[in-house]
């Protein structure tokens, strides 16, 4: 229970097609019509796909839309494959994710990050910057140091912090049914925002309307970065109406 401002970030991952975007009529209204609405901030993620048509549908109410990723290069380029934080921006996204554990797997480094994150507040997206540490990260006692490299180099000489959500996702969490014990995620997001000098973090990683009650004793977190459960509108909803009851 909390009487906090909470983001609540949808990340559809690579899931959904435009019959999708009925799902999101359930949400329009249970806004429109909750008393605390103002202290919510709803942001969906989908696939790029259907970001333009998410904007369009979302004109009206205050559920921003965002991408899941975005290419380095703040110019259009040859690229086969990508799309740049200024074509998200001219589709009408306001948001994106950088740094999610999906794509670091994959190769992306720190260094990429970073020049994702600058380019993409240049183009005057807000980023959602996920950290965390993998499983084995964390058995060997390095979460500290793995999120302490992750933030320097992420954000190395970046200035615009207003603009910067960090999402902290223990990459052992993502999908696993599994959060963090209560005391252990208290003390690693006080010390994300003593690095990063206060800047908003959300937790992801299996949140769900079952275990959203023992995240919300959490009373330094800022909200929730959400994959599995926010693609039924039902228990995306249940998150948020339990946050606050
Ligand atoms: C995510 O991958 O960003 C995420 C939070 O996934 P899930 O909620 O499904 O663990």
């Amino acid at each position: 229970m909390t009487n906090k401002y909470m983001y609540f970030v949808a990340n559809w991952k690579m899931f959904g097609g435009v019959k999708s975007l009925n799902s999101l009529d359930k949400v329009i209204k249970f806004l429109r019509s909750f008393k605390k609405k103002n202290f919510i901030k709803i942001v969906y993620c989908p696939p790029n796909t259907l970001i333009d048509l998410m904007v369009k549908k979302l004109k009206k109410t205050k559920i921003y839309v965002g991408a899941q990723n975005c290419h380095e290069s703040e110019k259009f380029g040859a690229f086969t494959g990508s799309v740049n934080p200024m074509m998200l921006k001219n589709v009408g996204a306001r948001y994106v994710i950088i740094g999610h554990s999906e794509i670091r797997e994959k190769g992306e480094t720190n260094k990429i990050i970073n020049l994702k994150i600058h380019n993409a507040l240049k183009s005057g997206l807000k980023v959602i910057f996920c950290i965390g540490e993998t499983s084995s990260e964390k058995k060997n006692k390095m979460t500290k140091n793995v999120l302490n490299k992750q933030i320097k180099f992420g954000l190395d000489r970046i200035r615009n912090n207003k603009s910067i959500i960090i999402a902290y996702e223990p990459v052992w969490a993502i999908g696993s049914g599994i959060i963090p014990k209560t005391n252990e995620l208290l003390e690693t997001v006080e010390f994300i925002k003593k690095k990063t000098k206060n800047i908003k973090v959300l937790y992801g990683g299996s949140v769900n309307p079952k275990n959203i009650h023992r995240l919300n004793l959490i009373d330094n977190l800022d909200g929730y970065l959400i994959g599995g459960a926010s693609q039924e509108s039902k228990k995306f909803i249940d998150i948020i109406k339990k946050t606050y009851n």
